[in-house]
């Protein structure tokens, strides 16, 4: 945002006159003046307008400075309309020119081979880490640039799920990742804050996961997620992963794996269900695709270009159809000022078209974050509503406050109406 620090600099100099501010509410000032900036808000007369409002005369202590940062937070959020058509990071023009590194240890594997068939330029590295966890790196552009990495996973492979994410009271649960980054760009995906490079890399040593994960099974049932930095069934028509995985759960009933999605292609499960059945399997009931849906409003300015919610709820139906077990995730919701008018219709738009009886459970959860992943979604994404709210931070963790109480309670109630409680899971941490 250029010109903009000058801006809130004046606006501050002026606030401070009157308002003694610790530097962590300068900060919180600043990101206040941001959210109303980056949502097209004239952040000067607002402040203006709030400073008369208040009448303040006398200069203010610490104390009520809090109070008064508080006030103008709440007026912020609840009074700005998010902007819907956000400015981008300019596309790249002109013809692309495909990079792909491949690690020398990966570089024989036909995976390999026929992910590189689509490159103009194939670079041979030790390591994918030297290319990944390089600096200088321009999360966006490089999302948007087609070069890719191809690896083999060396790290541990399958490990304990997040305390960020939900269980659904499995006892075991874990996680793996054979793909990092994702083709869909949500403003707000954590991995834009996890990872310093936005290029995928697409492991293709899959059967040492299966290795890994065999020996675990000796020891209890895991519950295992296997797309939670990445789309993987946006992904299936380039990997070919998924049809790879259910063909591995089809023979370990300890295990259940869960495909969380945000994909509207509603082709591919007739595939997994006639490979099922060839191979003599008629259910496959514990892999659980699940499908991430948020109001078209939502979809406008924090998942665009993202397939609609007619189009992911035509890919539900399309797993169900096959067999596959199935779950809705209302998680993350996002707040804007109309969230009650939207999520309800959502909620309702659903259950007009999909039998609750259908879904094997539904997960709902507010937007919430690790304050050291935001500080660098914000970096990578300095024009998005998301990322520039003013959340409040406690114990390390970002949510939208009161705010989030009001929208989980709302939720759960409007759920009930469609779904048994017995079935919703409800984030209730922040
Ligand atoms: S679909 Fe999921 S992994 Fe992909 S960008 Fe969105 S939030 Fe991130």
């Amino acid at each position: 945002m250029p010109g903009f620090n000058d801006e809130i600099n004046k606006i501050k100099e002026e606030f401070k006159k009157k308002v003694k501010m610790s530097f962590q509410m300068e900060a919180e000032f600043e990101q206040i003046l941001k959210y109303l900036a980056v949502n097209g808000a004239d952040h000067e007369s607002f402040f203006r307008a709030f400073f008369e409002e208040e009448k303040i005369e006398e200069p203010v202590c610490k104390a009520e400075a809090k109070k008064l940062l508080a006030k103008l937070r709440e007026k912020a959020v609840r009074e700005t309309t998010v902007r819907k058509t956000v400015t981008r990071t300019p596309e790249i023009v002109g013809e692309k020119h495909i990079i792909a590194w491949v690690e020398e240890d990966a570089a024989a594997d036909p995976r390999a081979a026929e992910l590189c068939k689509n490159a103009d330029e194939v670079r041979i590295i030790k390591h994918y880490k030297d290319i990944f966890n390089a600096k200088g790196h321009n999360f966006k552009e490089e999302k948007k640039s087609g070069n890719f990495i191809v690896a083999r996973n060396k790290d541990a492979l399958v490990y304990p799920g997040a305390p960020f994410c939900q269980s659904f009271g499995n006892e075991h649960f874990y996680y793996a990742s054979c793909v990092k980054n994702c083709i869909f760009d949500c403003d707000y995906c954590f991995l834009q804050g996890l990872y310093p490079c936005g290029y995928p890399v697409y492991f293709v040593n899959l059967e040492d996961y299966f290795e890994e994960l065999d020996s675990l099974l000796q020891k209890f049932p895991v519950y295992l997620c296997i797309s939670y930095d990445t789309d993987l069934l946006a992904l299936e028509q380039k990997l070919h992963y998924v049809e790879k995985w259910v063909s591995y759960a089809q023979l370990r009933p300890d295990l259940k794996i869960e495909i969380r999605t945000k994909s509207g292609n509603s082709t591919l499960f007739k595939h997994f269900e006639n490979m099922l059945k060839s191979s003599g399997t008629e259910n496959c009931d514990n892999v659980i695709f699940a499908w991430t849906i948020s109001p078209e409003e939502v979809i406008s300015f924090a998942e665009q270009g993202l397939p609609s919610v007619e189009k992911r709820i035509g890919a539900l139906k399309a797993a169900k159809r096959s067999g596959f077990p199935v779950r809705i995730c209302f998680d993350p919701m996002i707040y804007h000022p109309d969230w009650k008018k939207t999520y309800q219709k959502l909620f309702s738009n659903v259950f007009n078209s999909v039998n609750a009886e259908d879904i094997l459970d539904i997960s709902v959860g507010v937007f919430r974050i690790s304050n050291k992943l935001l500080r660098r979604m914000r970096d990578a994404n300095e024009d998005s509503p998301v990322t520039q709210f003013p959340y409040i931070t406690e114990n390390g963790a970002c949510h939208y406050g009161e705010i989030s109480s009001e929208m989980m309670s709302f939720a759960k109630e409007e759920l009930k109406k469609y779904v048994p409680a017995d079935k919703i899971y409800a984030w209730e941490g922040n």
